[in-house]
Protein backbone atom coordinates (compact mmCIF):
# COMPACT_ATOMS: atom_id res chain seq x y z
CA UNK A 1 0.00 0.00 0.00
CA UNK A 2 1.51 3.53 -0.85
CA UNK A 3 0.17 7.19 -0.16
CA UNK A 4 -0.64 9.23 -3.01
CA UNK A 5 -1.21 12.54 -3.93
CA UNK A 6 -3.02 13.38 -7.38
CA UNK A 7 -3.40 16.61 -9.16
CA UNK A 8 -5.69 17.29 -12.19
CA UNK A 9 -5.49 20.37 -13.63
CA UNK A 10 -8.11 22.55 -15.40
CA UNK A 11 -8.40 20.46 -18.97
CA UNK A 12 -8.94 17.54 -17.14
CA UNK A 13 -11.72 18.73 -15.56
CA UNK A 14 -12.85 20.80 -18.01
CA UNK A 15 -16.98 19.10 -17.95
CA UNK A 16 -18.59 15.95 -16.38
CA UNK A 17 -17.38 13.79 -18.72
CA UNK A 18 -13.80 14.54 -18.11
CA UNK A 19 -14.65 14.15 -14.46
CA UNK A 20 -15.80 10.87 -14.81
CA UNK A 21 -12.29 10.21 -16.58
CA UNK A 22 -10.65 11.92 -13.42
CA UNK A 23 -12.32 9.27 -11.01
CA UNK A 24 -11.79 6.12 -13.10
CA UNK A 25 -7.92 7.53 -12.61
CA UNK A 26 -8.51 7.68 -8.94
CA UNK A 27 -10.79 4.30 -8.96
CA UNK A 28 -7.69 2.88 -10.42
CA UNK A 29 -5.10 3.56 -7.56
CA UNK A 30 -7.95 3.05 -4.71
CA UNK A 31 -8.20 -0.41 -6.18
CA UNK A 32 -4.18 -1.31 -5.63
CA UNK A 33 -5.21 -0.36 -1.73
CA UNK A 34 -3.84 3.18 -1.95
CA UNK A 35 -4.53 6.06 -0.05
CA UNK A 36 -5.41 8.94 -1.86
CA UNK A 37 -5.25 12.38 -2.27
CA UNK A 38 -6.57 13.98 -4.85
CA UNK A 39 -6.27 17.91 -5.68
CA UNK A 40 -8.08 19.50 -8.47
CA UNK A 41 -7.78 22.96 -10.16
CA UNK A 42 -11.24 24.69 -11.62
CA UNK A 43 -12.61 23.49 -15.28
CA UNK A 44 -10.18 24.78 -18.14
CA UNK A 45 -11.05 28.69 -18.75
CA UNK A 46 -12.56 29.31 -15.19
CA UNK A 47 -10.44 30.63 -13.56
CA UNK A 48 -9.61 33.16 -16.44
CA UNK A 49 -13.55 34.45 -16.52
CA UNK A 50 -13.57 35.01 -12.44
CA UNK A 51 -10.34 37.23 -13.11
CA UNK A 52 -11.86 39.14 -15.72
CA UNK A 53 -14.94 39.49 -13.65
CA UNK A 54 -13.11 41.08 -11.16
CA UNK A 55 -11.37 43.11 -13.19
CA UNK A 56 -14.74 44.58 -14.81
CA UNK A 57 -15.99 44.97 -11.13
CA UNK A 58 -13.79 47.42 -10.57
CA UNK A 59 -9.58 48.26 -11.81
CA UNK A 60 -8.67 48.79 -8.27
CA UNK A 61 -10.14 45.86 -6.24
CA UNK A 62 -9.76 44.78 -2.94
CA UNK A 63 -6.92 41.83 -3.63
CA UNK A 64 -8.68 39.87 -0.63
CA UNK A 65 -11.99 39.77 -2.51
CA UNK A 66 -10.52 38.73 -5.45
CA UNK A 67 -9.33 35.81 -4.26
CA UNK A 68 -12.76 34.77 -2.86
CA UNK A 69 -13.78 35.28 -6.06
CA UNK A 70 -11.30 33.35 -7.95
CA UNK A 71 -10.91 30.13 -5.12
CA UNK A 72 -14.60 29.28 -6.16
CA UNK A 73 -13.93 27.24 -9.31
CA UNK A 74 -11.71 24.81 -7.31
CA UNK A 75 -14.47 24.63 -4.79
CA UNK A 76 -16.85 23.42 -7.80
CA UNK A 77 -14.45 20.91 -8.97
CA UNK A 78 -13.61 19.33 -5.55
CA UNK A 79 -17.59 19.03 -4.70
CA UNK A 80 -18.26 17.25 -8.52
CA UNK A 81 -14.91 14.94 -8.76
CA UNK A 82 -16.29 13.38 -4.82
CA UNK A 83 -20.04 13.39 -6.08
CA UNK A 84 -18.48 11.15 -9.29
CA UNK A 85 -16.40 9.12 -7.19
CA UNK A 86 -19.57 8.39 -4.99
CA UNK A 87 -21.01 7.34 -7.73
CA UNK A 88 -19.03 4.33 -8.32
CA UNK A 89 -19.02 3.07 -5.11
CA UNK A 90 -15.69 4.90 -3.78
CA UNK A 91 -15.45 6.55 -0.49
CA UNK A 92 -14.86 10.24 -0.91
CA UNK A 93 -15.17 13.85 -0.04
CA UNK A 94 -14.05 17.09 -0.64
CA UNK A 95 -11.72 19.49 1.22
CA UNK A 96 -11.92 23.42 0.68
CA UNK A 97 -8.14 25.12 1.74
CA UNK A 98 -9.63 26.39 5.31
CA UNK A 99 -10.86 23.32 6.60
CA UNK A 100 -7.81 21.16 6.34
CA UNK A 101 -6.72 24.21 6.75
CA UNK A 102 -4.10 25.17 4.38
CA UNK A 103 -2.00 28.06 6.00
CA UNK A 104 -0.82 30.65 4.28
CA UNK A 105 1.19 34.38 4.30
CA UNK A 106 -1.22 36.95 3.64
CA UNK A 107 0.00 37.80 0.00
CA UNK A 108 -3.82 37.23 -1.87
CA UNK A 109 -2.95 36.27 -4.83
CA UNK A 110 -0.27 34.91 -4.76
CA UNK A 111 0.20 33.99 -1.16
CA UNK A 112 2.80 31.26 0.12
CA UNK A 113 2.01 27.58 1.84
CA UNK A 114 3.18 28.58 5.81
CA UNK A 115 1.99 24.86 6.52
CA UNK A 116 -0.90 22.04 6.12
CA UNK A 117 -2.60 19.89 8.78
CA UNK A 118 -2.18 16.59 7.16
CA UNK A 119 -4.14 14.99 10.07
CA UNK A 120 -7.87 15.28 9.19
CA UNK A 121 -6.75 13.78 6.01
CA UNK A 122 -5.30 11.08 7.74
CA UNK A 123 -8.49 10.43 9.31
CA UNK A 124 -10.33 10.18 6.23
CA UNK A 125 -7.94 7.42 5.10
CA UNK A 126 -8.61 5.47 7.85
CA UNK A 127 -12.19 5.87 6.72
CA UNK A 128 -11.48 4.56 3.39
CA UNK A 129 -12.44 7.89 1.80
CA UNK A 130 -10.71 9.79 -1.09
CA UNK A 131 -9.96 13.16 -0.06
CA UNK A 132 -10.89 15.29 -2.48
CA UNK A 133 -8.73 18.86 -2.06
CA UNK A 134 -9.83 22.18 -3.94
CA UNK A 135 -6.15 23.31 -4.93
CA UNK A 136 -4.76 26.81 -5.49
CA UNK A 137 -7.00 28.07 -2.33
CA UNK A 138 -5.87 28.36 1.33
CA UNK A 139 -6.55 30.85 4.48
CA UNK A 140 -4.63 33.41 6.16
CA UNK A 141 -4.63 32.51 10.00
CA UNK A 142 -4.82 35.65 11.69
CA UNK A 143 -7.35 36.96 9.10
CA UNK A 144 -9.26 34.18 8.52
CA UNK A 145 -9.47 35.30 5.06
CA UNK A 146 -9.41 33.12 2.01
CA UNK A 147 -6.00 32.99 -0.11
CA UNK A 148 -4.67 32.27 -3.64
CA UNK A 149 -1.26 30.87 -4.79
CA UNK A 150 -0.76 32.36 -8.02
CA UNK A 151 -1.88 31.26 -10.95
CA UNK A 152 -1.42 27.87 -11.68
CA UNK A 153 -1.12 27.35 -8.17
CA UNK A 154 -2.55 23.80 -7.89
CA UNK A 155 0.73 22.03 -8.75
CA UNK A 156 2.06 23.46 -5.59
CA UNK A 157 -1.21 22.67 -3.42
CA UNK A 158 -0.51 19.15 -4.60
CA UNK A 159 3.23 18.77 -3.92
CA UNK A 160 2.42 20.52 -0.62
CA UNK A 161 0.01 18.44 0.64
CA UNK A 162 2.39 15.13 -0.74
CA UNK A 163 5.08 16.54 1.53
CA UNK A 164 2.59 17.38 4.75
CA UNK A 165 1.38 13.58 4.33
CA UNK A 166 4.50 11.71 3.86
CA UNK A 167 2.85 10.83 0.50
CA UNK A 168 5.00 8.19 -1.37
CA UNK A 169 4.71 10.05 -5.00
CA UNK A 170 2.85 13.39 -6.23
CA UNK A 171 1.47 12.42 -9.72
CA UNK A 172 0.44 15.75 -11.88
CA UNK A 173 -1.54 14.49 -14.65
CA UNK A 174 -2.00 16.62 -17.74
CA UNK A 175 -2.94 17.92 -20.89
CA UNK A 176 0.26 16.38 -22.11
CA UNK A 177 1.72 13.24 -21.24
CA UNK A 178 5.20 14.32 -19.07
CA UNK A 179 7.42 17.30 -19.42
CA UNK A 180 9.01 17.54 -22.92
CA UNK A 181 11.94 19.29 -24.31
CA UNK A 182 10.25 22.52 -25.47
CA UNK A 183 6.38 23.72 -25.34
CA UNK A 184 5.03 20.66 -27.73
CA UNK A 185 2.14 22.85 -29.09
CA UNK A 186 4.59 24.76 -30.33
CA UNK A 187 7.88 22.57 -31.66
CA UNK A 188 6.00 19.38 -33.03
CA UNK A 189 9.59 17.52 -32.73
CA UNK A 190 9.70 18.14 -29.19
CA UNK A 191 10.77 15.06 -26.89
CA UNK A 192 9.38 13.88 -24.10
CA UNK A 193 12.08 13.21 -21.37
CA UNK A 194 11.99 10.18 -19.00
CA UNK A 195 13.39 12.38 -16.12
CA UNK A 196 14.14 16.14 -15.55
CA UNK A 197 16.31 17.26 -12.88
CA UNK A 198 15.00 19.76 -10.07
CA UNK A 199 17.17 22.39 -11.14
CA UNK A 200 16.25 22.21 -14.57
CA UNK A 201 12.94 22.02 -13.93
CA UNK A 202 12.95 25.16 -11.93
CA UNK A 203 14.66 26.97 -14.79
CA UNK A 204 12.18 25.80 -17.65
CA UNK A 205 9.46 26.54 -15.18
CA UNK A 206 10.64 30.06 -14.07
CA UNK A 207 11.86 31.11 -17.94
CA UNK A 208 8.62 30.20 -19.20
CA UNK A 209 7.83 26.35 -19.44
CA UNK A 210 3.91 26.70 -17.55
CA UNK A 211 3.75 22.55 -17.17
CA UNK A 212 4.49 23.16 -13.62
CA UNK A 213 4.36 26.49 -11.38
CA UNK A 214 7.66 27.59 -10.09
CA UNK A 215 6.98 27.15 -6.34
CA UNK A 216 5.75 23.67 -6.36
CA UNK A 217 9.18 22.38 -7.99
CA UNK A 218 10.95 24.51 -5.36
CA UNK A 219 8.89 22.39 -2.62
CA UNK A 220 9.07 19.38 -4.38
CA UNK A 221 12.99 19.53 -4.02
CA UNK A 222 13.11 20.86 -0.89
CA UNK A 223 10.92 17.64 0.57
CA UNK A 224 12.23 15.61 -1.86
CA UNK A 225 8.77 14.84 -3.13
CA UNK A 226 8.94 12.21 -5.99
CA UNK A 227 6.85 14.37 -8.77
CA UNK A 228 5.94 12.68 -11.80
CA UNK A 229 3.71 15.21 -14.59
CA UNK A 230 1.76 12.53 -16.43
CA UNK A 231 -1.07 12.75 -18.92
CA UNK A 232 -4.81 12.14 -17.61
CA UNK A 233 -5.91 11.37 -21.00
CA UNK A 234 -4.01 7.67 -20.74
CA UNK A 235 -6.40 4.91 -20.60
CA UNK A 236 -7.55 4.83 -17.21
CA UNK A 237 -6.73 0.98 -16.89
CA UNK A 238 -3.31 1.40 -18.76
CA UNK A 239 -1.60 4.69 -17.78
CA UNK A 240 1.88 6.00 -18.86
CA UNK A 241 4.45 6.88 -16.58
CA UNK A 242 5.10 10.17 -17.54
CA UNK A 243 8.06 12.20 -16.66
CA UNK A 244 10.06 11.67 -12.98
CA UNK A 245 11.41 15.22 -11.51
CA UNK A 246 14.55 14.05 -9.70
CA UNK A 247 18.19 14.63 -8.32
CA UNK A 248 20.40 15.41 -10.97
CA UNK A 249 22.67 12.25 -10.04
CA UNK A 250 19.49 10.14 -11.18
CA UNK A 251 19.94 11.14 -14.57
CA UNK A 252 22.05 9.13 -16.13
CA UNK A 253 22.42 10.57 -19.67
CA UNK A 254 23.35 14.07 -19.32
CA UNK A 255 22.62 16.46 -21.96
CA UNK A 256 24.52 19.71 -22.33
CA UNK A 257 21.47 20.80 -22.92
CA UNK A 258 18.09 19.99 -21.79
CA UNK A 259 15.18 21.87 -23.11
CA UNK A 260 14.35 25.06 -24.46
CA UNK A 261 12.13 27.56 -22.76
CA UNK A 262 10.31 31.20 -23.83
CA UNK A 263 8.36 33.99 -21.83
CA UNK A 264 6.14 36.20 -23.96
CA UNK A 265 5.54 38.02 -20.58
CA UNK A 266 8.51 40.43 -21.26
CA UNK A 267 8.87 43.84 -21.48
CA UNK A 268 11.33 46.24 -21.69
CA UNK A 269 12.30 49.59 -20.80
CA UNK A 270 15.94 51.84 -22.27
CA UNK A 271 16.61 54.94 -20.43
CA UNK A 272 18.71 56.71 -23.24
CA UNK A 273 21.87 59.12 -22.18
CA UNK A 274 21.55 58.80 -18.47
CA UNK A 275 24.78 60.42 -16.39
CA UNK A 276 27.34 57.92 -16.28
CA UNK A 277 28.49 58.53 -12.53
CA UNK A 278 28.46 56.33 -9.14
CA UNK A 279 24.99 55.69 -7.78
CA UNK A 280 23.12 56.19 -10.94
CA UNK A 281 21.68 52.49 -11.50
CA UNK A 282 21.18 52.34 -7.67
CA UNK A 283 18.74 55.74 -8.49
CA UNK A 284 16.89 53.71 -11.27
CA UNK A 285 16.56 50.27 -9.29
CA UNK A 286 16.20 51.00 -5.63
CA UNK A 287 12.62 52.45 -6.34
CA UNK A 288 11.09 49.69 -9.12
CA UNK A 289 12.43 47.41 -6.31
CA UNK A 290 10.80 49.23 -3.81
CA UNK A 291 7.31 49.59 -6.16
CA UNK A 292 7.88 45.46 -6.09
CA UNK A 293 8.74 45.61 -10.28
CA UNK A 294 10.94 42.31 -10.88
CA UNK A 295 13.35 43.74 -12.76
CA UNK A 296 15.00 40.77 -14.89
CA UNK A 297 17.72 41.54 -17.73
CA UNK A 298 19.66 44.65 -17.85
CA UNK A 299 22.08 46.06 -19.90
CA UNK A 300 24.27 49.10 -19.50
CA UNK A 301 26.47 50.58 -22.56
CA UNK A 302 29.05 53.04 -22.57
CA UNK A 303 28.00 56.09 -25.00
CA UNK A 304 30.88 57.86 -26.43
CA UNK A 305 31.62 61.06 -24.38
CA UNK A 306 32.17 58.82 -21.01
CA UNK A 307 29.62 61.07 -19.72
CA UNK A 308 26.62 59.20 -20.40
CA UNK A 309 25.57 56.00 -20.72
CA UNK A 310 22.05 53.64 -22.16
CA UNK A 311 20.78 51.40 -19.60
CA UNK A 312 18.18 48.74 -20.77
CA UNK A 313 15.76 46.13 -18.79
CA UNK A 314 13.17 44.01 -19.15
CA UNK A 315 10.43 43.72 -16.61
CA UNK A 316 6.91 41.54 -16.66
CA UNK A 317 4.19 43.19 -18.95
CA UNK A 318 1.70 43.57 -16.10
CA UNK A 319 4.79 45.71 -14.54
CA UNK A 320 5.36 47.63 -17.78
CA UNK A 321 3.21 50.78 -17.60
CA UNK A 322 4.13 51.19 -13.63
CA UNK A 323 7.70 51.09 -14.25
CA UNK A 324 7.77 53.42 -17.32
CA UNK A 325 5.27 56.18 -15.09
CA UNK A 326 7.50 55.68 -12.07
CA UNK A 327 11.10 56.43 -14.56
CA UNK A 328 8.93 58.92 -15.95
CA UNK A 329 8.42 60.92 -12.96
CA UNK A 330 11.86 60.66 -11.57
CA UNK A 331 13.33 62.16 -15.30
CA UNK A 332 14.56 65.58 -13.90
CA UNK A 333 16.67 63.51 -10.77
CA UNK A 334 18.05 60.91 -13.19
CA UNK A 335 19.01 62.85 -15.92
CA UNK A 336 18.19 60.98 -18.69
CA UNK A 337 17.23 62.44 -22.40
CA UNK A 338 14.64 59.92 -23.33
CA UNK A 339 12.54 56.69 -21.99
CA UNK A 340 11.98 53.76 -25.03
CA UNK A 341 9.66 51.03 -23.88
CA UNK A 342 8.77 47.66 -26.32
CA UNK A 343 6.10 45.19 -25.47
CA UNK A 344 6.70 42.99 -28.08
CA UNK A 345 9.42 41.16 -27.17
CA UNK A 346 10.10 37.18 -25.67
CA UNK A 347 12.37 35.96 -23.93
CA UNK A 348 13.68 32.41 -25.23
CA UNK A 349 16.34 30.32 -22.42
CA UNK A 350 18.10 27.13 -23.23
CA UNK A 351 18.34 25.53 -20.03
CA UNK A 352 20.92 22.33 -19.02
CA UNK A 353 23.05 21.60 -15.94
CA UNK A 354 26.22 20.22 -19.10
CA UNK A 355 26.90 24.06 -19.30
CA UNK A 356 28.82 24.30 -16.63
CA UNK A 357 31.04 21.83 -18.12
CA UNK A 358 30.72 22.96 -21.84
CA UNK A 359 32.04 26.10 -23.41
CA UNK A 360 30.77 27.97 -25.81
CA UNK A 361 27.10 26.54 -25.79
CA UNK A 362 25.23 30.33 -25.82
CA UNK A 363 28.04 31.49 -28.40
CA UNK A 364 26.32 29.35 -30.48
CA UNK A 365 23.01 30.22 -30.13
CA UNK A 366 23.76 33.54 -30.92
CA UNK A 367 25.30 32.42 -34.41
CA UNK A 368 22.62 30.42 -35.47
CA UNK A 369 20.12 32.91 -34.61
CA UNK A 370 22.05 35.23 -36.69
CA UNK A 371 21.88 33.53 -39.70
CA UNK A 372 18.03 33.25 -38.91
CA UNK A 373 18.41 37.21 -39.04
CA UNK A 374 17.09 37.21 -35.94
CA UNK A 375 18.56 40.51 -33.54
CA UNK A 376 19.33 39.85 -30.40
CA UNK A 377 18.25 42.95 -28.11
CA UNK A 378 19.32 41.67 -24.43
CA UNK A 379 21.26 38.39 -23.29
CA UNK A 380 22.06 36.89 -19.74
CA UNK A 381 23.71 33.71 -18.70
CA UNK A 382 23.53 32.42 -15.95
CA UNK A 383 25.67 28.30 -14.72
CA UNK A 384 22.81 26.13 -16.40
CA UNK A 385 20.84 28.50 -18.52
CA UNK A 386 21.43 31.64 -21.15
CA UNK A 387 18.16 33.77 -22.29
CA UNK A 388 17.98 36.15 -25.04
CA UNK A 389 15.40 38.43 -25.87
CA UNK A 390 14.24 39.11 -28.98
CA UNK A 391 11.06 40.06 -31.10
CA UNK A 392 8.13 38.64 -30.84
CA UNK A 393 7.27 37.74 -34.03
CA UNK A 394 10.78 35.64 -34.08
CA UNK A 395 9.45 33.27 -31.45
CA UNK A 396 8.67 30.14 -32.90
CA UNK A 397 11.38 30.11 -35.69
CA UNK A 398 14.07 30.98 -32.80
CA UNK A 399 12.42 28.09 -30.12
CA UNK A 400 12.77 25.51 -32.86
CA UNK A 401 16.19 27.25 -34.53
CA UNK A 402 17.54 26.22 -30.26
CA UNK A 403 15.96 23.04 -30.54
CA UNK A 404 17.03 21.52 -33.51
CA UNK A 405 21.01 23.33 -32.92
CA UNK A 406 21.06 21.30 -29.21
CA UNK A 407 20.21 18.05 -30.85
CA UNK A 408 16.97 18.22 -29.51
CA UNK A 409 14.54 16.90 -32.13
CA UNK A 410 12.94 13.67 -31.73
CA UNK A 411 13.89 12.00 -34.57
P1 LIG B 1 -2.94 22.12 -16.24
O1 LIG B 1 -4.22 22.81 -16.56
O2 LIG B 1 -3.06 20.64 -16.26
O3 LIG B 1 -2.28 22.64 -15.01
P2 LIG B 1 -1.15 23.71 -17.88
O4 LIG B 1 -1.81 24.31 -19.07
O5 LIG B 1 -0.92 24.58 -16.70
O6 LIG B 1 -1.98 22.40 -17.47
O7 LIG B 1 0.25 23.06 -18.30
C1 LIG B 1 0.31 22.13 -19.34
C2 LIG B 1 0.76 22.83 -20.63
O8 LIG B 1 2.11 23.27 -20.47
C3 LIG B 1 0.83 21.93 -21.83
O9 LIG B 1 -0.41 21.87 -22.49
C4 LIG B 1 1.91 22.58 -22.70
O10 LIG B 1 1.37 23.34 -23.77
C5 LIG B 1 2.61 23.54 -21.76
N1 LIG B 1 4.07 23.38 -21.74
C6 LIG B 1 4.97 24.39 -21.84
N2 LIG B 1 6.21 23.94 -21.83
C7 LIG B 1 6.14 22.59 -21.70
C8 LIG B 1 7.12 21.56 -21.63
N3 LIG B 1 8.43 21.82 -21.67
N4 LIG B 1 6.69 20.28 -21.50
C9 LIG B 1 5.37 20.00 -21.45
N5 LIG B 1 4.40 20.94 -21.52
C10 LIG B 1 4.76 22.23 -21.65
N1 LIG C 1 -7.16 27.39 -11.49
C1 LIG C 1 -5.94 28.08 -11.16
C2 LIG C 1 -5.32 28.74 -12.36
O1 LIG C 1 -5.78 28.61 -13.45
C3 LIG C 1 -4.94 27.18 -10.47
C4 LIG C 1 -4.47 26.01 -11.29
O2 LIG C 1 -5.12 25.60 -12.25
O3 LIG C 1 -3.42 25.47 -10.96
O4 LIG C 1 -4.36 29.45 -12.22
MG1 LIG D 1 -1.10 24.36 -14.62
Amino acid sequence: MARLVMKFGGTSVANIERIRNVAQHVKREVEAGNEVAVVVSAMSGKTNELVAWCADASKLYDKREYDAVVASGEQVTSGLLAIALQEIGIGARSWQGWQIPILTSDAHGSARIESIDGSGLAEGFARKEVAVIAGFQGIHEASGRLTTLGRGGSDTSAVAIAAAIKADRCDIYTDVDGVYTTDPRIVPKARRLDRVAFEEMLEMASLGAKVLQVRSVEVAMVHKVKTFVRSSFDDPANPMPGTLICDEEDIVEQQVVTGIAFSRDEAQLTLRRVSDKPGVAAAIFVPLAEANINVDMIIQVVSDDAKTTDITFTVPQADFERARALLEAKRDELGFASLQGANDVVKISAIGIGMRSHAGVAARAFKALAEKGINIRAITTSEIKFSVLIDAEYTELAVRTLHTLYGLDKA
